[in-house]
């Protein structure tokens, strides 16, 4: 019905806009859609002991099962949910979802001998906006209480880059969530331009070492050293360090050699669907990643 609408002596930019306004309601309708139909899915990609290669937990990441498109990434429709608002909904089922998924998980992790660290964690993404505009603490609390999930098997990870944005709206929300129990990882860090005075007001436990300089680090020397100063300044500030986007061997034998205690990445897996994760957290004495010379021996 808008599109009949369309006028027809619209100039070349009038026009871009116009349709640029009726795919972002179309989007918008297929996003309320796909929140009522349920058309949303947690993936979990593994999260390794960089020292062990351990499984140390899990990330979730969303993904939308679109009937007509098929299986859609974040980066296609979390921008548009963003700036529609529906980003608050969308978060609200993540966290519901969460309590669905994560009590097996944990179960599963549960079967270690009480000499290896294997308590399991789920990190999960939300938004400055949602921390602006909707109740995450409440919103948490009551998925904890009505799950039992211990709250320090939970992870919010919100990215460096929007969190400067508003740190002074984003603070109370995220102290409140520490509080409760939860830690708190800033995620694509180095690329957000974060004042180091912010940094030590937020409540954080973690800093993710943005993609981008570990995919570089073992061709740029500048590269290395960045994901050096972000390790030490984890280290200084008396938080834990999580690379991103390990794709290779060399990257995570080279992270581990630099003290890094975590990683996660393709060469460890893929974000995978719920099973898989829970085969993964099942297996977690059987499953040891290669991360440095140490395994060479045994895994060949
Ligand atoms: P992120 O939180 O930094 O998540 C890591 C992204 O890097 C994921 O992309 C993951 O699949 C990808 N990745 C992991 N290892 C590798 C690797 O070795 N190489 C490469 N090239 N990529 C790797 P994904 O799942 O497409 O998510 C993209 C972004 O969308 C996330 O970045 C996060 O900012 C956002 N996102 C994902 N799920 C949610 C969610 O539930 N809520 C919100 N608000 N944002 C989400
Ligand atoms: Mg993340
Ligand atoms: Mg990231
Ligand atoms: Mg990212």
């Amino acid at each position: 019905a808008v599109a009949g609408s369309r006028p027809a002596a619209l100039s070349p930019a009038a026009r871009a806009d116009f349709d640029a306004t009726v795919a972002a309601l179309a989007q918008e309708r297929a996003l309320r859609r796909a929140l009522a139909q349920d058309e949303f899915a947690l993936f979990l990609q593994p999260i390794v002991r960089l020292a062990t290669g351990r499984l140390a937990g899990f990330e979730a990441l969303i993904r939308w099962h679109d009937p007509e498109r098929g299986l859609v990434p974040p980066a296609a429709f979390i921008p548009a949910a963003e700036a529609s608002g529906l980003i608050v909904a969308i978060t609200a089922w993540v966290i519901g979802e969460i309590g669905r998924i994560v009590p097996p998980i944990l179960q599963a992790g549960l079967q270690a001998p009480a000499s290896v660290e294997t308590s399991l964690f789920v990190s999960f993404n939300v938004t400055a906006q949602d921390l602006a505009r909707s109740d995450i603490p409440g919103l948490i609390d009551a998925m904890l209480r009505r799950t039992g999930i211990a709250p320090g098997a939970l992870k919010l990870e919100i990215t460096e880059s929007t969190l400067m944005q508003d740190p002074a709206g984003a603070a109370a929300a995220l102290a409140r969530c520490r509080a409760a129990g939860l830690g708190i990882a800033v995620d694509d860090f180095g690329t957000g331009y974060s004042s180091l005075s912010h940094l030590s007001a937020l409540p954080i436990t973690t800093l993710k070492v943005d993609r981008a300089f570990v995919r570089a680090m073992l061709a740029e020397p500048r590269d290395r050293r960045i994901v050096q100063t972000i390790l030490r300044l984890a280290e200084e500030i008396g938080v834990a360090a999580v690379a991103e986007g390990i794709e290779g061997r060399a990257e995570a034998e080279a992270l581990a050699a630099m003290g890094c205690a975590l990683g996660q990445g393709y060469h460890f897996g893929r974000p995978m669907p719920q099973a898989d994760a829970l085969a993964a957290a099942a297996a977690w004495d059987a499953l040891r990643w290669r991360c440095g010379p140490a395994e060479l021996a045994d895994s060949g």
